[in-house]
């Protein structure tokens, strides 16, 4: 066999496409657009490669137009969960042992291919059931997808060049095996990329997957194992499952060969996985690998020296991009007297010129929040901020779900700085604004801190750099994404490497090397060349 120390393509963020009128990527997306919407998929769970459909089946409807179907998933029994775990350990053996390059290529395989063929099928399937705009599709589901598969192979690259020293004699090194038995990967609704990214990245070092999507995300993850399966993806690396989340759980968590779990999600989902991962310790062949990026209760915080539009339009874009349901949204505001009469009135002029409804128009830069039970929550909060005396709704506040689950983007002003919706995670087109004196600027940064249980995101504003250094010191565990003079959303891949601590995750930072190497267990391997013959050393000697 012939060999190579390979060097990978080196890896550039995928340009983002504009969708600019009389462009031809607006022309080509909502044609593929309008094309899916009039279809109807059946939807299989995959194993081994292998399509199975029960009869047991889940409707899919567009979260901006609730009555319409276009089409249904099929849920799978425990017995296909069981199936599920032989069919992976049985690819393992091969994928296992397949040479780092070919893994590689048939990622960067999938990154061209989305890029090119798969783009708007991809955009489209995310802008039908996950109900995101145009613009937001194509970063979430075509340019960070590609961006992680891409990025996530250099990185694997740089882990494996990582050898230890050798003295005189001998030479060490250092083997990267994939992790032993199979990793489970289970994947949120709102973001494309993340349900991409949370299989391919432990596959790409060799492991084996069962990967559950949320049953919102299933139209799109359809699409994303034909991607893989169109790259060359053997049967069985990946292999998706639908169906009872708790079922498949109980089934995986309980095999002695669970080796890991690759979580993107709420809070309480993944405190319940680490729960029962806990008490089946025993049972386990190997201790699993938990990672985990879970809620977040992200802060913008302003100090008097900010520029007073650059904060609105932080909160404009931060809070209500994709209806505030990315994990990283702003949902809280910390502003001072002095500057909150113009920045109300800028978010208010913004919040104004909003278009809401069907991303299909591509004017609307708000649509639907997913589901009956996110617009039941999101709604139940807006009317007890009516009610209470500590809150005032200023901006919006308008609940409609006769079309689709539409939420009007709303700000509530609150005199109580530990308000409910101050430091809990709504997720949905929300924020909630707390005025502070100028001269209490420093206890605000504290306050923020300990306000709430989570440390995702988090902004600051200032144009003073001994403010900005202050506040940076003093949130230094507030937010595992720090953004100062920014919006706290946007992340892109290879620039920003995200997640949380506290409530809000293990921390390990999806698309990057750190990611990586939580889905690796090393081998250490010394080679002596010239082994010694006699066991008494010199100091033996008289
Ligand atoms: P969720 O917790 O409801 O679902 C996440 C996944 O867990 C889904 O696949 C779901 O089917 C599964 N699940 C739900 N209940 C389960 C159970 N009892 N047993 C086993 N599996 C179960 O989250 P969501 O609504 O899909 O996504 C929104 C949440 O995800 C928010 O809290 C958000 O902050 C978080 N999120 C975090 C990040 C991050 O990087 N930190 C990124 C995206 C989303």
């Amino acid at each position: 066999m012939a060999s190579g120390f390979y060097k990978v393509p080196t890896a550039v963020n995928e340009p983002v496409r504009s969708y600019a009128p009389d462009s031809p990527e607006r022309r080509e997306l909502l044609e593929t657009y309008q094309k899916m919407y009039g279809e109807k998929v059946d939807i299989p769970f995959y194993i081994g490669g292998k399509e199975y459909r029960t009869g047991n089946t889940v409707d899919i409807h567009p979260p901006h137009d609730h009555q319409h179907c276009v089409g249904q998933y099929h849920k799978a029994e425990r017995e296909h969960i069981e199936l599920a775990v032989e069919k992976a350990l049985e690819a393992r053996s091969k994928w296992a042992a397949t040479p780092w390059e070919h893994r590689a290529a048939i990622f960067l395989k999938a990154a061209d291919l989305l890029a090119g063929p798969f783009r708007y099928r991809m955009n489209a399937a995310t802008m039908i059931a996950q109900s995101k705009n145009v613009f937001q599709a194509e970063i979430d589901a075509a340019c960070e997808l590609i961006d992680f598969l891409r990025f996530n192979v250099s990185f694997m690259t740089e882990i494996y060049s990582n050898q230890p020293q050798s003295a005189p004699g001998m030479w060490n090194r250092m083997e990267y095996r994939a992790l032993e038995g199979f990793v489970y990967a289970v994947t949120p609704f709102n973001f494309t990329a993340i349900a991409g990214n949370l299989p391919a990245s432990p596959a790409m070092m060799g492991n084996v997957l069962i990967w559950k999507p949320a049953r919102s995300q299933v139209y799109s993850a359809q699409v994303i194992m034909e991607l893989f399966k169109a790259a060359g993806l053997p049967d069985g690396v990946i292999n998706l499952v639908t169906g009872d989340s708790a079922t498949i759980t109980e089934v995986l968590l309980d095999s002695p060969d669970f080796a890991g779990v690759h979580f993107t999600g709420s809070t309480p989902v993944f405190n319940s996985f680490w729960e029962t991962i806990g008490k089946n310790i025993d049972r386990y062949k190997t201790y699993p690998r938990i990672v985990g990026e879970t809620g977040g209760k992200d802060f913008i915080w302003a100090h008097p020296s900010a520029h007073p539009q650059e904060v609105a339009t932080a909160i404009s874009r931060g809070a209500f991009e994709y209806q505030g349901q990315k994990c990283s949204a702003a949902s809280r505001a910390y502003l001072p007297k002095s500057l909150w009469s113009t920045i109300r009135a800028a978010v208010e002029k913004d919040l104004q010129s909003f278009k809401m409804g069907s991303p299909e128009d591509t004017a609307n830069f708000i649509n639907a929040v997913i589901d009956k039970r996110a617009y039941t929550k999101l709604s139940g909060y807006i009317e007890q901020a009516r009610k209470d005396d500590d809150a005032d709704i200023i901006i919006g506040g308008t609940c409609d779900d006769r079309t689709g689950y539409f939420i009007e983007p709303t700000v509530i002003v609150t005199t109580n700085p530990k308000y409910e919706t101050m430091c809990t995670e709504l997720f949905g087109p929300v924020i909630t604004v707390y005025v502070y004196e100028d001269n209490d600027w420093e206890q605000v940064l504290d306050l923020i801190d300990n306000t709430s249980e989570f440390a995702l995101t988090g902004a600051i504003f200032s144009g003073d750099r001994y403010v900005i250094e202050t506040a940076t010191n003093k949130l230094e565990n507030a937010a595992g994404n720090f953004y100062i003079n920014d919006k706290p959303t946007g992340a892109v891949v290879g620039q920003q490497p995200f997640g949380g601590a506290r409530a809000s995750g293990t921390n390990d930072k999806a698309g990057s090397v750190w990611n990586l190497l939580r889905w690796t267990s090393n081998r250490t391997i010394k080679e002596t060349f010239v082994p010694p013959t006699d066991y008494r050393y010199p100091f033996l000697g008289k």
